[in-house]
């Protein structure tokens, strides 16, 4: 079975659904309200565990009712939950407010995610070691994150970084060994410190980090498609045409989605081609790790 090491955040997604954005000093009361298991990190581990993958997550919660509900959420995906560490610290918590055009604003609370640290990556290391990918956001402290990439490197463990939410102070020396780097268009802007408004520019940016290293990029564009560069190949992934009701997490679809599939096949263009179809159509349900598929149930749309 192919294992994929999630290094990374979680977080409780509290949704408010509201019909506009609130102005300064205003209190606007939202038709409706969710709670949910998020961050970066659980939802790209929780992506990959359903479509088949056996992922080994390495995060820490606090010592609240939230860490024993993303516990159990692991748990309830088939994430084995040894190296979800309790914290004396609050749990990570997202507030998140979608309008009805689902145009999203997220504050992040990042907790016990802020005491993740590269002596937790050492305690797992052995299990680590035995994972075909390593997963990455930056939503832990970016020492951390330098401290996994490394650990990829000397340990022959190809790694995937996701620079989200987009970081001013990462340096690009510092994880242009991974073997893919999976931005947003913003993400890659500030990697990259290029416009990224036309196709042409988004290109260019790209190439820059290509050519800085990276052996794989891949830009996800929302509605726009999705654009990999490599050593050897430009190839553009049209979008799908669907009916977009909430974006939120559409990118950790995507990239669980791609892990699982990149594990499976080691196929890139094939994986890609199948995230885009993955995360399309979780965008046409409410919610981040409620709008994934299982396996079974994704088949059945794209066989
Ligand atoms: P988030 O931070 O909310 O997870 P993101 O900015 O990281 O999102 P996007 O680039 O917006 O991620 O979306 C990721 C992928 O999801 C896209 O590359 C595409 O495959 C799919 N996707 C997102 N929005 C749409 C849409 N409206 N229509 C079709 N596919 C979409």
């Amino acid at each position: 079975m192919m294992k994929i090491a999630v290094i990374g955040s979680n977080m409780i997604d509290l949704v408010s659904y509201i019909t506009r954005m609130p102005t300064k000093g205003e209190t606007l009361e939202a038709p409706d309200f969710k709670m949910g298991c998020g961050g970066k990190g659980a939802n790209q581990a929780i992506a990959a565990s359903r479509l088949g993958a056996d992922v080994l997550m390495l995060t820490r919660v606090g010592n609240d009712i939230f860490a024993d509900n993303t516990i159990a959420n692991f748990q309830a995906n088939g994430i084995s939950t040894d190296y979800v560490l309790r914290t004396n610290a609050s749990s990570g918590v997202a507030p998140i407010f979608v309008d009805p055009l689902s145009h999203n604003s997220i504050i992040i609370v990042k907790g016990a995610n802020s005491y993740l640290s590269a002596s937790d990556i050492q305690s797992a290391a052995e299990d680590i070691k035995k994972c075909q990918l390593i997963v990455l956001q930056l939503e832990i402290p970016t020492e951390t994150v330098y401290a996994a990439v490394q650990f990829g490197k000397e340990h022959n463990i190809p790694v995937l970084l996701n620079p989200a939410p987009a970081q001013p102070d990462l340096i690009l020396d510092k994880v242009k060994s991974c073997e893919f780097i999976v931005p947003n268009e913003t993400e890659l802007s500030l990697l990259t410190g290029m416009p990224v408004e036309t196709e042409d520019e988004i290109r260019n940016a790209a190439m820059t980090l290509r050519d800085a290293g990276v052996k794989n990029v891949i830009v996800t564009m929302g509605q726009r498609g999705v654009l990999w560069l490599s050593e050897k190949t430009q190839q553009y992934f049209p979008p799908l045409n669907v009916n977009a009701k909430d974006t939120t997490g559409a990118g950790d679809a995507f990239i669980g989605c791609f892990a699982s599939m990149y594990c499976k096949s080691k196929d890139i263009a094939h994986s890609i081609e199948i995230a885009n179809h993955y995360a399309a159509d979780s965008v046409t349900r409410l919610g981040t790790q409620t709008s994934y598929l299982n396996k079974e149930d994704f088949l059945q749309q794209y066989p």
